[in-house]
């Protein structure tokens, strides 16, 4: 299997505009972003989606959470607050099939349940 997009840009073969990296964990922006603050919180380790998550994973997928709180002080939208998505599969919008957690606000969102 060749390496996925979010891999690509994990290792820098693909240039991201990475706002963190840790031994777990690299940030960057997302490409075609929807809100000010827009950026994708991925584990190093490929994970297809949240289908396959391990109990080894959790300390990495934890990670993406208080990464995201980091990051959002960071960015300024800790106060005002901002929305964390993660979507799964076909139904959920996944697109990329690297896990990720979105991060985004800098705007007020509609509720997602209507
Ligand atoms: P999904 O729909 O899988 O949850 O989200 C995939 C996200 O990846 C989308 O928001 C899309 O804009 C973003 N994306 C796709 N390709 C690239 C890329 O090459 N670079 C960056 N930075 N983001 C990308
Ligand atoms: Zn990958």
């Amino acid at each position: 299997m060749p390496p996925c997009l979010f891999c690509k840009i994990i290792t820098g073969e693909i240039p991201g505009t990475n706002v963190y990296r840790d031994e777990l964990v690299t940030a960057f922006r997302d490409i075609n972003p929807v809100a000010p603050t827009h950026i994708l919180i991925i584990p190093n380790k490929h994970i297809d989606s949240n289908n396959d998550v391990a109990a080894e994973d959790e300390l990495a997928l934890g990670r993406l959470f208080t990464t995201a709180a980091k990051l959002a002080v960071q960015e300024g939208i800790a106060e005002s607050g901002y929305r964390l998505i993660l979507n799964t599969g076909a139904h959920g919008g996944q697109v990329v099939y690297h896990l990720h957690l979105h991060l985004i606000g800098g705007r007020k969102m509609q509720h997602p349940m209507g």
